[in-house]
């Protein structure tokens, strides 16, 4: 049998116990998958996704614990984290940094509590959050349907998408207008059909760069193309919540 070497701590791994990366390279399942977040996508990982993944992670787990969880604490109610989601990661959202946490909770030893690791985001790089459903098999044989918000976050490192558990989409209807009011986004009838093919085509123009950028082919007229859609209009001003983010972050630096 084929040994392997992972590409990151370089422990020697076989079969069982090694995870295959898209570019043909292999982690550790012992130490450095259990690293990244259940819900990252590692079978389309490349080596260096995943090390901004664990960068991202460690960077994010260091914000959570130092900056958000004590507001989530805090007794002051101005400060407050709104908690959205279900059923896996929870996203918390903090108006007054301008930060976004998705947090990931193992209960792994029973006697000695919790463990938490975070990714955290800036609010004003959320570009997506769309309803999906997925239908899936249970164990019993039955057909359940899933509901998620699909959220992608631009100029990110590491994880800049994932699907967010909703309870069903009632739930993910309050969600999408907690955000558009969040960014001054005024959803009326007359403009909905302008924006919603203006939406289409920043997010296919985003997506494209994303996987050139993978790709090593992005050209400086994507990026303009990526820029130039992702338009105020459709995505709201954002300028204050860069300012929040930005005074938040600078002591992570
Ligand atoms: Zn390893």
């Amino acid at each position: 049998m084929a040994k392997h070497n992972c590409a990151i701590c370089g422990a020697e791994i076989g079969l069982v116990s090694e995870q295959k990366l898209v570019d043909g390279n292999f982690i550790c399942r012992k130490v450095c998958s259990k690293k990244l977040f259940k819900i990252f996508d590692k079978v389309n990982a490349a080596l260096g996704d995943v090390t901004a993944h664990m960068e991202q992670v460690e960077k994010g787990t260091r914000i959570w614990n130092e900056l958000l969880l004590p507001l989530k604490k805090s007794k002051d109610k101005t400060q407050k984290l709104k908690c959205l989601g279900t059923g896996g990661p929870l996203l918390y959202v903090s108006p007054t940094t301008g930060l976004v946490a998705l947090v990931e909770t193992n209960y792994k030893f029973f006697l000695f509590g919790k463990s938490q690791r975070a990714c955290v985001y800036r609010l004003a790089d959320l570009v997506q959050y769309d309803y999906e459903e997925e239908k899936v098999k249970g164990s019993d044989g039955k057909t359940e349907t899933k509901e998620y918000c699909a959220m992608m976050f631009k100029d990110t490192a590491g994880m800049y998408g994932f699907r967010l558990g909703v309870g069903n989409s009632k739930s993910y209807e309050s969600m999408a207008k907690y955000f558009d009011t969040l960014f001054g986004i005024q959803k009326t009838l007359g403009n909905t059909f302008k924006n919603a093919k203006r939406q289409m085509n920043a997010i296919k123009a985003f997506a494209g760069a994303v996987k050139a950028a993978k790709d090593g082919t992005l050209d400086e007229a994507q990026v303009a193309a990526t820029v130039g859609a992702l338009d105020a209009s459709v995505y709201g001003d954002r300028t204050e919540w860069i300012k929040k983010a930005d005074e938040a972050l600078a002591a992570f630096r």
